[in-house]
């Protein structure tokens, strides 16, 4: 089962984890990026990547 961790004090609520996750795992709340379809997650790891503030970590 994979793990999805959001670092809130890094989170600056950008946007870019939802725009290019392709199952739509995340979502905007009060400005930060929650975890809304874990079951969903391909594990491809393009979160982790494209996330400008390195807030997001993939734990396999
Ligand atoms: S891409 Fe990173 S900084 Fe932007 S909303 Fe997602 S977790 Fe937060
Ligand atoms: S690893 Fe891929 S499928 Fe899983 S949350 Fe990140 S972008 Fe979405």
């Amino acid at each position: 089962m994979v793990e999805i961790k959001i670092d809130k004090e890094k989170c600056t609520g950008c946007g870019t984890c939802v725009d290019i996750c392709p199952v739509a795992v995340f979502e905007i709340k009060d400005e930060k990026s929650i975890v809304v379809n874990l079951d969903e997650c391909l594990v491809c790891q393009a979160c982790e990547v494209q996330c400008p503030e390195g807030a997001i970590e993939i734990i396999e």
